[in-house]
């Protein structure tokens, strides 16, 4: 019956109100389903007893029986550890606890018999067991044990109440037999069959009592299935409603755009510009509220496209806006966009940070009155104090440099209507990623560079290289160029990072005595920053040293070298964003990984894989493979995507199949009102977790 699933696991056997209150603090499990979900991390061979005499190195985990024969502190008070002398027939091995000592101390008796469990390691020729798991031998562990044994993720404080792997085990195991135990499929059977899934309640018994390795693949598949199929369900039942709920302004005017497009384009559109474009135009003429992520890699052209769509909601008399995540990025945009606008008469404005007091005062009235067409900004934009006469579209740079917060509280700056949304971003997103996180937000791709563009030619130097580096960055001087000399951002240490920087400037400073150098790093005011911008981008100064804060946008298209100093301190999708502030003129760029001789396998990976391509996709399922989803969007959205068993990066099959059916059952049924859709319905209510990364209006 369902209701025994719903049962507080306090009511089960040998639980109890304390025990169950710690399960709820610790685990988060409250009912007996939380409990069937809780789902063991590994599986441990217990079919086997190893012999001391047999051990070997790095020989992963063991079972021994055997007896204690001497217990004893090593140590300072302070760092006292308890070690036990561990023996079988055949030999002698350390048993070893650095935490929760006083409670071992007390639990272990010597002439005991005992089972452990663990990971042996060979230290001055002898074996030692950290923190093994120890259980005196009774009728019931003596024989050999399963072949996969579940182990759950406990807690110190849950172990010191005995509640441990065992424990939690033994609970699961109690729950399955219990004569209520009932799980009701929600899946269709022929849905089942089709796509080879077992039943639900199989699926719950072997994940956690599997009796072979193909039943523990077919219990995973089918859970991972479940948990993306809701995913998707709700993903997809959100986008409706959003649709629903918030009507879009319909834009249908666009004489600005044709004029711009006459009098004013600085080049001509790429294809893939110019088919963007139409894809935004058709959304805003739709009646919907767009939410549209436009995604590009680095130098493509995303700035100009918005400005383009920006005009739209202008030419039907609406205002827009443009968040950048950093002031000089904020501050290029504006002068980009203020130079075409005036040519269309139109007002703009900046808002940042730094704005002083009294100008900042005048553009926020001016935005209030309806004065303004444009506003750019960063965070400051979102401050309450900014209102808009009548908001139209907001433009979102680098969008995965904000909070979905920070997002949402922007597009809820208009009074009357929500305004039409574009997010860009120049990391593009793999597919898998994207379907899962954006699954109700449109993407449109560019996916071409403007004409002329030769890839950039990367080439990794160590440190012993420097001449030979230094050598190139002169002939390029010579030739009119300029170069980025970048050093990482070390955010354990910004005093350390501080010392690189300037180190670097001064050793630079003693090559390049003749030339007059930029510096650009992040505890600089902002004046001091646009002041070194703007020499930098006049090409009055040919280097700039600086730390990541030119990262994301900048633009100056004279610069052809990249240098990357420790290179293998940057994330992927950091060293791509970097690279991409060359190569955006006609000239062949370079971009120049410097590195210390020694490198971790995944540094040397990210580093071999910069060398190899320049495509941002294939660089970010690189990253998404070395990496893993969570981090690949930076620490404002990790744990957006904690899926329990799924994993994106492996399991896009099953992710696309879960999205098909999800967009099948939403279409015929999208209140999921029909009597075979019940059970659904009832699961994806009931659903706890919020589906935060959906929450994107
Ligand atoms: P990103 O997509 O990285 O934001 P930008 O919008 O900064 O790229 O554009 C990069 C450079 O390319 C800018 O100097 C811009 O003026 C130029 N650009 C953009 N579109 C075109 C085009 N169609 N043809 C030539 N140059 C272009
Ligand atoms: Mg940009």
């Amino acid at each position: 019956m369902a209701s025994f699933l719903q049962t507080k696991i306090e009511f089960l056997k040998g639980v109890g109100p304390v025990k169950a209150k710690l399960l709820e603090e610790e685990l988060l499990i409250v009912t007996v389903e939380d409990l069937l979900n809780y789902f063991p991390f590994r599986y441990e061979n217990r079919s086997h007893f190893s012999q001391i005499k047999d051990l070997e190195d790095n020989d992963g985990y063991v079972q021994i029986k055997g007896v204690i024969v001497g217990i004893g502190l090593k140590g300072e008070s302070k760092k006292q550890r308890l070690s036990a002398q561990f023996a079988d027939q055949t030999g002698e091995i350390e048993l070893l606890w650095f935490k929760g000592v006083n409670w071992m101390i007390k639990k272990l008796k010597a002439g005991v018999p005992y089972v452990v469990y663990g990971k042996p390691v060979l230290f001055n020729g002898k074996f030692s067991i950290s923190h093994p798991e120890i259980e005196i031998i009774t009728p019931g562990n003596e024989q050999k044990g399963d072949d996969y044994l579940p182990v759950y993720p406990t807690t110190e404080k849950l172990k010191r109440r005995y509640i441990d792997s065992k424990a939690l085990s033994k609970l699961v195991k109690s729950v399955l037999q219990h004569p209520s135990y009932r799980v009701d499929e929600i899946v269709d059977s022929h849905i089942l069959q089709n796509n080879r899934l077992i039943g639900y309640q199989s699926a719950l018994s072997w994940i956690h009592f599997p009796h072979s390795q193909d039943q523990l693949q077919q219990a995973l598949l089918r859970l991972k299935f479940n948990e993306l199929f809701f995913i998707q369900l709700k993903i997809f039942q959100e986008k409706v409603e959003r649709q629903e709920k918030h009507r879009g302004i319909v834009f249908k005017k666009s004489h600005l755009v044709n004029e711009f497009y006459t009098k004013h384009k600085p080049f001509e559109l790429t294809d893939a510009q110019k088919r963007v474009v139409k894809e935004i135009y058709t959304d805003l003429q739709s009646g919907y509220q767009m939410n549209r992520l436009m995604q590009g890699d680095v130098g493509s052209g995303k700035t100009i496209t918005a400005f383009i769509c920006m005009l739209i909601a202008i030419s039907n008399g609406y205002q827009t806006s443009i968040m950048a995540p950093t002031e000089i990025l904020a501050t290029q945009h504006y002068h980009g966009l203020a130079e075409f606008s005036e040519k269309l008469g139109l007002k703009t404005a900046l808002i940042t940070g730094s704005t002083k007091k009294s100008l900042k005062k005048k553009n926020l009235d001016a935005l209030k009155n309806g004065e303004l067409d444009i506003i750019v900004g960063t965070h400051a934009l979102i401050e309450d104090n900014v209102e808009f006469q009548n908001l139209g579209l907001v433009v979102i740079d680098e969008q995965h440099r904000f909070g979905v917060a920070q997002r949402a509280k922007l597009w809820q700056k208009s009074q009357h209507h929500y305004p039409h949304v574009l997010v860009m971003t120049a990391t593009p997103i793999p597919r898998t990623l994207a379907m899962t996180l954006y699954g109700d937000l449109e993407i449109s791709t560019i996916d071409q560079l403007p004409q002329g563009r030769k890839p950039i030619k990367t080439t990794q130097l160590t440190d012993a290289n420097r001449s030979k580096l230094f050598g190139f960055i002169r002939r390029q001087i010579e030739e009119g160029r300029q170069v980025y000399i970048v050093y990482p951002l070390i955010e354990e240490s910004e005093t350390l990072a501080y010392k690189d920087l300037m180190d670097g400037y001064e050793s630079i400073s003693r090559a390049f005595p003749h030339e007059a150098i930029s510096i650009l790093h992040g505890k600089m005011k902002a004046a001091d920053k646009e002041y070194e911008m703007k020499r930098f981008l006049k090409c009055e100064t040919k280097i700039m040293v600086a730390t990541t804060v030119i990262e994301v946008g900048v633009n100056v298209p004279n610069a052809s070298v990249m240098v990357i100093e420790n290179a293998e301190r940057f994330g992927l999708s950091q060293l791509h964003q970097l690279r991409g502030r060359v190569g955006r003129g006609a000239d062949q760029s370079y971009c120049i990984l410097m590195s210390g001789p020694k490198l971790s396998k995944e540094a040397r990976e990210r580093i071999k894989c910069m060398v190899e391509t320049t495509d941002g996709f294939k660089i970010a399922e690189k990253d998404l493979e070395i990496r893993g989803p969570g981090d690949l969007l930076g620490t404002q959205q990790s744990g957006l995507l904690d899926l329990k068993i799924a994993d994106i990066t492996q399991d896009s099959h099953i992710l696309k199949l879960t999205r098909e059916l999800a967009r099948q059952i939403l279409a015929s049924d999208p209140e999921l009102s029909s009597t075979e859709h019940s059970l659904i319905k009832k699961q994806l209510f009931s659903q706890k977790r919020h589906l935060l990364w959906s929450n994107i209006s």
